[in-house]
């Protein structure tokens, strides 16, 4: 292997916080002993020359002792995973893993790993990818020199996502979704064998808990170009792990597209994306996915409220429509429900319709509260609720533009009632 030294790529393109935590590291375990090591997606994107956010630190030594004299007196929040001999340092700036090198066994297909601390190149071997599975020593003479034991620099050169043994899918199936997101995200092809893999141990997919295939999803909805994970996704058979019959294809494309644009200058985020990809459902898969996955009440409703809406849609394409008439039909729909049925829409009118909520009416109030209308007379209890309705309605139509004017029609429904 030819000798390649990071260390001035690093001097140069980590974030300035994670060189100070390294070099205070580095003097901490002059007199303690332990060996440092930068590791995974940080040397892969270095090598790439692709912006590095979040730095992996690998010790063969003690991970949490470290992280906690390295938290000594700064303003960082620490987080200790005491059973996978994890630490989590987070500047305001600056996510950063420090580890203790670990060994891990499966107890079963699927399963979380039970870990034990290792040497740099245990915890190499158990990586996902080629790419993934490099290391840069941060130790006194050797500081900067590339570790690659498994060929990730020849792959990333030839643009390859490759597994590290044939067993590697089947040991934790959630790298299938981590593999297409890689190939996707770098303009990557699989290697060969592992496609084969993939394809053959599909099956596995069946063995990991929803929370864990979801966190791998959302981290696809957190790619620049998640509809291309998705087609490709499809195109491999993952997706029709997650639900039979659920498809990525040109229109889902260009729906999510239209997401961006609608959700510039923020991220369309992962409940919009989940509600577009999976808009074409009927109820029975949608409840299916929810399952699956086990998502969280949030993601739940504003799925099913997405299909709900879906299926009323019908009462938005008739015109003349009032404004009040449009509120009534959207009012308790989540925001993320009412962007996707625009987005997914084909009636023009309904559209009109679904824009003028999400851009105007919603944001309609009125001026008169409850404890006003009952200084003005109106009796406690389910009448409050009615007459503000009336006169939300009269504002949303413009019957009425001011404080004076929603008096004078509360005095005009005390007269006639
Ligand atoms: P990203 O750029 O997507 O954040 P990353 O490489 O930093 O990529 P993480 O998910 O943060 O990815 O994981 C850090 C490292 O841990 C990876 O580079 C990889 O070496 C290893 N890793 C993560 N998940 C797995 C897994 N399921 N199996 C094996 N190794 C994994």
């Amino acid at each position: 292997m030819e000798n390649i030294n990071l260390a001035d790529k690093i001097e140069e393109r980590l974030p300035p916080r994670a060189l100070i935590a390294i070099s205070r590291a580095q003097g901490l375990l002059e007199k303690r002993g332990g060996k440092l090591f930068l590791a995974g997606g940080a040397v892969r994107d270095l090598l790439l020359d692709k912006p590095v956010w979040d730095v992996d630190l690998v010790l063969e030594g003690d991970a949490m002792s470290l992280a906690t004299d390295l938290a000594d007196g700064e303003d960082v929040k620490i987080t200790l995973h005491k059973p996978f001999l994890t630490a989590n340092l987070r500047w305001h700036d600056l996510n950063l893993d420090l580890t203790t090198a670990r060994r891990e066994k499966y107890a079963r297909p699927g399963a979380l790993p039970t870990v034990a601390p290792g040497s740099l190149e245990d915890d190499l071997s158990r990586r996902d990818f080629s790419i993934n599975a490099m290391a840069v020593s941060l130790n006194g003479e050797d500081n900067g020199r590339l570790i690659d034991h498994y060929g990730g620099i020849d792959d990333l050169h030839s643009k390859i996502v490759r597994i590290l043994h044939e067993k590697s899918f089947k040991d934790d199936a959630t790298r299938m979704w981590r593999a297409v997101r890689y190939e996707q995200r770098l303009d990557f092809k699989l290697e060969a064998r592992t496609e084969t893999s993939l394809k053959r141990d599909l099956g596995m997919l069946g063995t990991i808990t929803g929370e864990r295939i979801w966190y791998e999803l959302e981290r696809v909805f957190g790619e620049e170009l998640p509809e291309k994970v998705l087609m490709r996704a499809g195109q491999l058979g993952l997706l029709e792990y997650l639900a039979p019959g659920l498809r990525a294809d040109a229109r889902m494309e260009g729906w999510f597209e239209a997401a961006r644009r609608m959700s510039q200058p923020g991220n369309p985020g992962a409940q919009l994306y989940t509600a577009l990809l999976t808009f074409n459902l009927d109820n029975r898969a949608m409840d299916n996915i929810v399952q699956r996955l086990k998502l969280n009440r949030a993601t739940t409703q504003t799925l099913h409220g997405t299909q709900e809406l879906k299926s009323r849609r019908e009462a938005l394409s008739v015109e003349p429509l009032k404004p009040s008439s449009i509120y009534r039909v959207l009012d308790g729909f989540s925001e993320v429900a009412v962007r996707a049925n625009l987005i997914a829409g084909d009636s023009e009118k309904t559209c009109r319709n679904l824009r003028l909520y999400l851009d105007k009416l919603r944001y309609v109030k009125t001026s008169l509260n409850g404890d006003e209308l009952i200084a003005f007379g109106v009796k406690q209890g389910p009448s409050i609720k009615t007459v503000l309705g009336l006169l939300l309605d009269a504002r949303l139509d413009s019957e009425v533009s001011s404080r004076e004017d929603e008096i004078r029609l509360l005095r005009q429904i005390s007269l006639s009632s």
